[in-house]
């Protein structure tokens, strides 16, 4: 039977994830994204479905109810989750799929799936993400000082990350995530039920 890759991405604000992770699926035709639910409006150029399914909170706190989530989170007042139904869909058919999901919700992933993979992108330098952090949006003080702290806070949680990828250069970053991809398809573990196959033939 063939065994399907877990992808996991998570970024501080500003660190260029959406952009690498666009890209990778564009390069990958066998990867597939895991598109979350989230209580948040969609932005210009989001399409419902493909980026997000849009939902109102009300709807969001039915599925929660219902178990729908294998995890989700509240992140600046806005509900996001990740879709129990695809996650277990794509583990039944072998299929590869790419999360992109903060920490909180990221730990929880690791701890249900063992063997998915946990990248994490980090902007050049400190410098560099601060700048970053601070020119997003026309915020007042307060939401640009929340989320610095809330960068700070994920920064922590790099040491269990299996990769953290520097994005210095998009293109650059893109590849080396393709790298982490296919050198996990490759990884013997991963493989245990082809190679027994193989053997035994
Ligand atoms: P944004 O609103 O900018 O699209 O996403 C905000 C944050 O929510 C990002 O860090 C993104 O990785 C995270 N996120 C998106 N979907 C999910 C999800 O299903 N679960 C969790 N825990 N975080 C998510």
């Amino acid at each position: 039977m063939k065994q399907g890759l877990f992808l996991v991405v998570s970024a501080p604000s500003g660190a260029g994830k959406s952009s690498i992770c666009q890209k990778l699926l564009r390069l990958c035709p066998k990867l597939d994204f895991s598109v979350s639910y989230t209580s948040r409006l969609p932005r210009p150029g989001e399409i419902n479905g493909r980026d997000y399914h849009f939902v109102s909170r009300e709807n969001f706190r039915k599925r929660v109810k219902r178990g729908e989530f294998v995890e989700w989170v509240e992140n600046f007042g806005h509900l996001y989750g990740t879709s129990r139904r695809i996650m277990e869909k794509y583990q039944k058919r072998g299929g590869d799929l790419l999360l992109d999901v903060e920490p909180r919700g990221a730990k929880k992933i690791k701890k249900i799936f063992k063997e998915a993979v946990f990248v994490f992108v980090l902007p050049p330098t400190r410098a560099d993400l601060m700048k970053r952090l601070k020119k997003r949006g026309h915020e007042n003080k307060d939401a640009i000082r929340a989320r610095l702290a809330q960068a700070e806070s994920e920064l922590k949680e790099i040491s269990w990350y299996d990769y953290i990828i520097f994005n210095r250069d998009l293109d650059e970053a893109v590849q080396q995530l393709r790298s982490v991809y296919s050198a996990e398809k490759c990884r013997k573990e991963h493989l245990a039920a082809e190679i027994k196959k193989f053997m035994t033939k």
